[in-house]
C-alpha cells in the first residue's frame, strides 16, 4: 500500500480551513486509521497539528519515543489505576469518572474530561456531567485541560440526533462557565459535524476519517467536501499465470466458465474479503479492468481473459490508476463489501508500506 503524506498534508490544510476559529486537533487512533500511526504523526506533526489522539497506549507511547513533539492525548483505554503512570509516561489522558480524575489529581495532572453526550459508549453522562465535573475541578493538584463529547452520524437521521444532542452538550457547557468552569479547550464534532456544518459554539475539533480522505457517511449528500484518500495505491505481483480448461473443475474459482487465470499474493489474510461474485470486484493488470474471481487466506485468484499477455511479475492494482484505469479507494471498499476505513484497517499490519510525499 502507498501512503501520501501529500495528500495527508493538503486534507489537513483544507480541515483547518473548514475549521475557522477552531483547534484543529487529529485522531490517529487504530494504527493512525490503518495508515501507520507513526508516518501519520510524524506529517500532521510537520504540517502544524499540534495534539495526536488515540485510545491505544502502545501507539500513544511509540509517538513520545518517536520524538514527536506535540501534545499527545489519550481517548480511553486504561483503568484509573493506571492514570500516573501514563501521566508520567507524558501522556494526557482522559477521564470519565471521580476515581480518574482523583487518580489525577493525586499526581498534578492537566486531565480532559469526556462526556457521554447519546453516544452510549465511554464518558460522563451528560444529565450528571455538570454537577461530576464540578466536583472534579475542586479537586487539588487537577487541572481540566479541555472538555469533550464524540457524536458520529453517518445519514440524514444521525443528523438530526447529533444537532439535538449537542445542543444538550453545549447547554451543559453553559451551566459550567456560568459557575466558573471555563476549560480552555471544548470540543463536540469529528469529521460528520464538521463535514456537515453543523452549528457549533466549542473551540475545537477532533477530527480522523477526513484527515484520511475517508467518508464516514453512508448519505454523500451531507456534504460537499473533496477530500483525497490518503491511501493512493493498493496492489501486489502477478506470482502465476496459468490457462485451465473449462472442465477442470465443478466448483471454486472457475464456476464462471474462466479458463485464464492469474494469482497474486494477497488474500484473506492481507485484507481480501470472501465475497459474493455479485459485488464484482475487479484489479487492473497492464491498464485493463479485470474481474476478480476468488479468494482465498493467501491468495486472489484474477479473470486474465481480457490480457492475453499478461506475465508473471505484472503489477496488478487494486486501488489506484493504471493505463487510463482508475479503481478508487471508494470502489475498491463497495466491491469488498465494507466501508472504506474497514477495507484499510484490514490491509493494516500486514501489508508493506511505502510513503510518498514529503
Ligand atoms: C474517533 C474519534 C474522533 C474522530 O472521529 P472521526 O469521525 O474519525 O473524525 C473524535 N472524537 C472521539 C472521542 C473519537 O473517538
Amino acid at each position: 500500500m502507498r501512503v501520501d503524506r501529500d495528500v495527508l498534508r493538503a486534507n489537513y490544510e483544507e480541515i483547518v480551513r473548514r475549521s475557522g476559529d477552531r483547534r484543529v486537533v487529529a485522531s490517529v487512533k487504530a494504527d493512525g486509521y490503518g495508515h501507520g500511526v507513526l508516518d501519520v504523526s510524524r506529517a500532521l506533526a510537520d504540517a502544524g497539528c499540534d495534539s495526536l489522539w488515540t485510545g491505544h497506549i502502545g501507539d500513544a507511547l511509540a509517538i513520545r519515543a518517536a520524538g514527536i513533539d506535540t501534545e499527545v492525548v489519550l481517548f480511553g483505554g486504561y483503568t484509573p489505576d493506571q492514570i500516573p503512570a501514563l501521566v508520567a509516561a507524558g501522556l494526557v489522558p482522559t477521564v470519565v469518572d471521580l476515581t480518574g480524575a482523583a487518580a489525577a489529581a493525586s499526581c498534578g495532572a492537566a486531565v480532559y474530561v469526556k462526556v457521554d453526550a447519546g453516544l452510549g459508549r465511554l464518558g460522563v453522562p451528560v444529565d450528571v456531567a455538570g454537577t461530576v465535573i464540578r466536583e472534579m475541578a475542586g479537586l487539588d493538584g487537577i487541572t481540566i485541560a479541555g472538555i469533550y463529547t464524540h457524536l458520529p452520524f453517518s445519514d440524514r437521521a444521525g443528523r438530526e440526533w447529533a444537532v439535538s444532542k449537542g445542543a444538550v452538550f453545549t447547554e451543559m457547557l453553559d451551566g459550567l462557565a456560568r459557575d466558573g468552569v471555563r476549560p480552555g479547550f471544548t470540543q463536540m464534532w469529528g469529521t460528520c459535524g464538521l463535514l456537515a456544518d453543523l452549528p457549533d459554539a466549542t473551540n475545537a475539533v477532533c477530527v480522523g476519517h477526513a484527515l484520511y480522505g475517508m467518508s464516514p457517511f453512508t448519505d454523500p449528500t451531507l456534504t460537499d467536501a473533496e477530500l483525497q484518500p490518503v491511501l493512493t495505491e493498493l496492489g501486489a505481483s502477478l506470482i502465476h499465470v496459468a490457462d485451465h480448461p473449462h472442465d477442470v473443475r465443478a466448483g471454486g474459482y472457475l464456476t464462471r466458465g474462466v479458463s485464464r487465470v492469474g494469482v497474486i499474493p494477497f488474500g484473506v489474510t492481507d485484507g481480501m474479503r470472501r465475497v459474493d461474485a455479485s459485488f464484482e470486484p475487479h484489479a487492473l493488470v497492464r491498464g485493463q479492468r479485470v474481474p476478480i474471481v476468488g479468494t482465498s487466506l493467501e491468495h486472489t485468484v484474477l479473470d486474465l481473459a481480457a490480457v492475453p499477455d499478461a506475465a508473471v511479475g505484472d503489477r496488478v492494482v487494486l486501488v489506484g490508476r493504471d493505463g487510463g484505469q482508475h479503481i478508487t479507494l471508494t470502489e475498491w471498499a463497495t466491491s469488498i463489501g465494507c466501508s472504506e476505513l474497514d477495507a484499510v484497517l484490514a490491509v493494516a499490519g500486514r501489508v508493506q508500506r511505502r510513503l510518498a510525499g514529503a
